[in-house]
């Protein structure tokens, strides 16, 4: 038997684009060497960020699109699954403590008004005096004011991931524990770590951090790095979706099943990529001055990951330069488990151009861009 597509990579991208080639009809493998959702998407925090609203771009655009898509593709995967992930389009809040901060926050409130559509979707971005829900964001934290936006959201990460599995697992071929070892093009033989093959007739690199190496190895420089990111869960009840917090790289996510996340990934040089509790003790005191109430609030977990990021920094997505069936879907910024749909039926759009051409693929995350 031959598979239409084999995916590589098990994380959220590798499960939205089986996901998206299901939808196609096509006959689909997906590939985990550990797995599924074991390697970055294996995350706590699970803030659905939207770009701020100016010098605006065709990344931006395609960011919000999938923002404000995100919560009919969570309804429909909860329907199929009978599972939640969590989701709630509960917003942000951006904590402005310098002059320069707060100038820039209100000259994006106009931008935003037309960028978003307002008028027609209802998100908005405004700056606010005070934090409208008690003390989630202390007005010591935010003595100038607070940057509310209606329009980022959050989920929990692990039950994404799960519930795409769920969704997946009877309609296509998981393979769990079984290592992508190279495709030959022209007998499209996959060969796999345990000394077996498979026939296919495309292959979709989506091996996070890992797969930049066979992609540096073509282009004849490095694509792409993983950074790494760490975080940490605690034990808090909200009587309501509270909004996500953002500030100088630091989430504070609030979670429906009584957790909150709190966690950063922006560390580009990394030797162990277990946490370090130094750094766990310093995120959590920057999330406790933003919410006092979270002081004592049980740790339950810490998680550390390595995410998969170009070194052009926007996601990466085609065919691989050089092949013919060989294609590539990877390095979602920091927000893959907001864009991961859009990322996958673009995907599909570029691999069968002969199909409706909805979605406009920016050119920065064409291969073209970044091989070049
Ligand atoms: C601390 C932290 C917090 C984050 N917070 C957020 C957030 O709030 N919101 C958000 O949207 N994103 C967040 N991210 C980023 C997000 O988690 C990642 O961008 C995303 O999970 C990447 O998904 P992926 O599928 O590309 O890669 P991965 O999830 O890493 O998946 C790649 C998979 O490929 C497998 N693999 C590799 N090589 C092979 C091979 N040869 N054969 C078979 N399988 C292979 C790996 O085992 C792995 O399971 C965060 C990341 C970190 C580290």
């Amino acid at each position: 038997m031959t598979y239409d597509i084999v995916v590589v990579g098990g994380g959220i991208f590798g499960l939205s684009v089986a996901k998206a080639a299901l939808g196609k009809g096509l006959k689909v493998a997906l590939l985990e060497k550990n797995t599924i959702a074991s390697g970055a998407s294996a995350g706590l925090v699970g803030a659905l960020m939207p770009h701020v609203p100016s010098k605006w771009n065709d990344k931006k655009q395609f960011q919000l699109d999938a923002l404000i898509e995100l919560s009919d593709i969570v309804e429909e995967l909860e329907e199929a699954t009978g599972l939640s992930v969590g989701y709630s389009r509960a917003g942000r809040l951006i904590p402005l403590y310098t002059e320069p901060k707060l100038e820039h926050a209100l000259s994006r409130v106009e931008e935003s008004k037309q960028r978003w559509r307002s008028d027609e979707t209802g998100f908005t971005f405004n700056v606010v005096k005070e934090t409208p829900f008690n003390d989630w964001l202390t007005p010591e934290a935010a003595p100038l004011g607070i940057i509310w936006d209606t329009l980022a959201a959050r989920a929990n990460p692990r039950l994404v991931s799960a519930g795409l599995k769920t969704l997946l697992e009877t309609r296509i071929d998981i393979m769990e524990h079984t290592e992508y070892l190279g495709f030959d093009e022209t007998t499209g033989t996959v060969s796999l770590g345990n000394g077996e093959s498979l026939s296919a007739d495309r292959v979709v690199l989506s091996a996070g951090y890992e797969g930049f190496e066979p992609l540096s190895k073509i282009a004849g420089k490095p694509i792409g790095m993983g950074v790494k990111g760490q975080s940490l869960l605690l034990e808090y009840k909200a009587d309501k979706p509270l909004p996500v917090i953002y500030d100088n790289g630091i989430y504070v996510v609030s979670h429906a099943n009584g957790t909150v996340a709190i966690g950063s990934t922006s560390e580009q040089e990394w030797t162990s990529k277990e946490p370090v509790e130094a750094d766990i003790q310093t995120m959590l005191s920057k999330a406790v001055d933003f919410c006092p109430s979270l002081k004592d609030a049980p740790i339950l977990t810490r998680w550390a990951g390595i995410r998969p990021k170009c070194k052009k920094r926007d996601p990466l997505v085609g065919l691989i330069p050089g092949k013919d069936k060989t294609w590539v879907a990877t390095g979602g910024f920091k927000i893959s488990y907001a864009i991961s749909h859009r990322i996958a039926a673009c995907l599909m759009q570029e691999m069968f151009p002969e199909q409706d051409q909805t979605i406009h693929l920016p050119e920065s995350f064409k291969p073209a861009f970044h091989f070049g």
